[in-house]
């Protein structure tokens, strides 16, 4: 589960104080498939990074499966991030010096995984790729890139995956296939899938669609019961309330 109280991000920009986040309260489920979408500078990428502990916030918690990560050093951030969490960046952040297995396997190989080598050609094969396994990153579209992003995501088996605009760049048929490979991929293993895009047909696809605008959450609609959940979320106890 992920939990986010009062969470709020300001910014010194020249002589004024910039707010990009302003005391946002979220709890995402496990395994619930969350679609965050808003204007540019909304604060989208600013509250992914946090919930990723890729940056701090300025005031508020924000707790993973209880632990708080506001509150952890460097090294035991990035070791959860390593366990739990997977994340894929509108451009793709491949290491182009490595083949697309090799930059699979390079976070397995950091944890020191087991079958590592078994593994990525596994999951090179889930994202369609086999063929292109020895193919640099230059050698490969940008929709294939995106592809071994994906692959590389789920390396170390994360229980949550953040993806920002991952379609972004991509042509709308190539966009729907890293969509749905995602997607697939995510519920296949139950994982907690937090999706930031512009695309309302993509948003539409969620358990929840969450809208940002100036750093508030503007709405907040369930739009299915998440598959991989069987516990019911808190507006439905509310509402199941006599
Ligand atoms: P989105 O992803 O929704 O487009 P961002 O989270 O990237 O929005 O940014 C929200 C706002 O905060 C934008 O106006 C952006 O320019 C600003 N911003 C983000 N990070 C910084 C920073 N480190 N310094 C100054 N301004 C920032
Ligand atoms: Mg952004």
């Amino acid at each position: 589960m992920i939990e986010l109280y009062k969470v709020s991000k300001t910014v010194q920009s020249g002589a004024e104080k910039l707010t990009i986040l302003r005391e946002l309260d979220l709890t995402i489920p496990d395994g619930q498939f969350v679609a965050v979408v808003g204007p540019s500078g909304s604060g989208k990428s600013t509250l992914l990074g946090l919930v990723a502990g890729l940056d701090a916030p300025t005031s508020g918690q924000i707790r993973i499966d209880g632990e708080e990560i506001t509150r952890m050093g460097e090294d035991a951030l990035a070791s959860l991030r390593g366990r739990k969490i997977g994340f894929v960046f509108q451009s793709f952040h491949l290491i182009p010096s490595m083949t697309a297995l090799e930059n699979v396997l390079a976070p397995m190989e950091i944890a020191g995984l087991k079958d590592a080598a078994a593994r990525a050609r596994q999951l090179l094969r889930d994202v369609e790729l086999t063929e292109r396994a020895h193919h640099y990153p230059s050698q490969l579209s940008g929709g294939e890139q995106q592809r071994v992003a994906i692959a590389r995501a789920f390396a170390n088996e994360p229980k949550i995956l953040l993806a920002d605009e991952p379609t972004g760049n991509l042509d709308s048929r190539n966009g729907q296939h890293v969509f749905d490979l995602m997607v697939g991929m995510n519920r296949r293993r139950g994982a907690t899938l937090v999706l930031v895009t512009h695309e309302h047909e993509l948003a539409s696809r969620a358990d929840r669609r969450i809208s940002l605008r100036d750093g508030q959450v503007v709405a907040d609609e369930t739009l299915r019961q998440s598959e991989s959940t069987e516990s019911p979320t808190a507006g439905e106890l509310e509402a199941a309330r006599p």
